[in-house]
């Protein structure tokens, strides 16, 4: 016989055990975490996530007997929900006089009713704690509760715990990690891109460069071999002409007559005008294969490779006839005279030295006119 009352805001339960055939009396508060009226689901609350539960209760006769705190899980893996007696035993006996304020039970501490195991014949594997669906909270009197009237005080029964189960922190850390994993080869790989897309730009920009550079070299070397103004090569440009071995090569030079008059009469800049024209003219009406170079102010030397002294002579006779009988700007009247040479067995300045004796011969006989020089 028991009776539940309440006084003060607390659980006062009152037994009268009594002895009978029946072992193992007891007498207790059950708090039922599923709902009797709807149609029957199975489904109770999840505790696992709660490490302590706090029972604030004690005798207040019989101070020295044991309190038993014990939760009651379904599975239906094993148990049926209509038999309650399949609902596992999940408890611990404790000693409420022991600690007064209130019993701190952690949870782990909490064992399966070895009887109950026994009776139920279960598996290992189900002979362990489960919190995960607890159908009902149980606080009875302890074992070996001897017959007489015994009045158990409960103030209050309190879960603790962490916010997240040990399994949701796992998950969390593992979805962090993949998504950090993720995220870095993410960003690993557009950084690469980035990387790769630079480069090539880097690269189209180095290519551009060098390209530019190769224009500037070509024309630095230009400049470096070239009359300005004529666009005949220079003395340094013609050089090359003559380290080469050819077996036969002449050359002539070519004097404007009287040019001083041509600058002092129509001015510096008809001059210039006249000497681009003369070197253009040269250079159309001689072989493709001869290099012209301004040698200095109006005189001019055409080197005429695989050409024999008599060609030369012809070469040097038809352009001073050109010459003559070219319309010059300001109807000017241009005549030139002529030094022809081929090389002899002596070195490329005495060659160009015989040439350029022979011009001045030309301008002492009269000008306008052709003088070889014979080796
Ligand atoms: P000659 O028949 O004896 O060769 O008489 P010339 O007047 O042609 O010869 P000279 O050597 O006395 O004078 C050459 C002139 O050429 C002197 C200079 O004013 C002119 N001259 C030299 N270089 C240039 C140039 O780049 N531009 C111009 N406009 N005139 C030049
Ligand atoms: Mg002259
Ligand atoms: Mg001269």
């Amino acid at each position: 016989m028991a009776t539940l009352t309440e006084e003060d805001g607390k659980w006062l339960l009152t037994c009268h055990i009594v002895a009978s055939d029946y072992n193992w009396p007891f007498c207790e508060i059950s708090i039922n975490f599923f709902n009797e009226q709807e149609q029957p689901t199975g489904q109770g609350i999840d505790l696992s996530s709660f490490t302590s539960v706090y029972v604030k209760a004690r005798y207040i006769n019989q101070e020295h007997n044991s309190l038993r705190f014990q939760l009651r899980n379904f599975n239906p893996l094993y148990g049926q929900f209509d038999d309650q007696g399949t609902w596992k035993y999940v408890g611990i006996e404790f000693w409420p006089q022991r600690s007064p304020q209130a019993n701190e039970i952690p949870l782990k501490s909490l064992q399966v009713a070895s009887w109950w195991i026994a009776e139920q014949k279960l598996p290992i594997k189900y002979a362990v704690p489960e919190f995960t669906n607890v159908m009902m909270l149980e606080l009875s009197t302890g074992n070996n509760i001897q017959p007489g009237q015994y009045v158990i005080e409960l103030e209050h029964i309190k879960f603790t715990g962490k916010y997240f189960t040990n399994n949701q922190v796992l998950l969390f850390l593992i979805s962090l990690w993949a998504c950090s994993a993720v995220g870095f080869l993410f960003f690993n790989l557009s950084w690469s891109r980035k990387q790769l897309i630079e480069t090539k730009s880097k690269a189209e920009e180095l290519r551009q460069l060098n390209q530019l550079l190769n224009v500037k070299t070509k024309e630095l070397k230009d400049q470096a071999e070239r009359d300005p103004l004529t666009g005949a090569l220079n003395r340094a440009g013609i050089k090359t002409i003559f380290t080469k071995e050819l077996e036969v090569l002449s050359v002539m030079f070519i004097d404007i007559d009287y040019f001083k008059s041509v600058n002092d009469r129509y001015g510096h800049t008809v001059g210039d005008e006249v000497l681009k024209a003369f070197a253009k003219l040269i250079s159309n009406n001689c072989r493709f294969t001869d290099f012209l170079a301004r040698w200095g102010g109006e005189e001019f030397l055409l080197v005429c490779p695989n050409t024999s002294l008599k060609d030369a002579y012809d070469l040097a006779q038809a352009l001073r006839n050109i010459i003559s009988h070219h319309q010059w700007i300001q109807d000017i009247q241009l005549t030139a005279s002529f030094g022809v040479a081929q090389q002899g067995d002596e070195s490329p300045t005495a060659f160009i030295e015989r040439a350029d004796k022979a011009l001045y011969d030309a301008k002492v006989r009269g000008r306008n006119q052709v003088v070889i020089s014979e080796y």
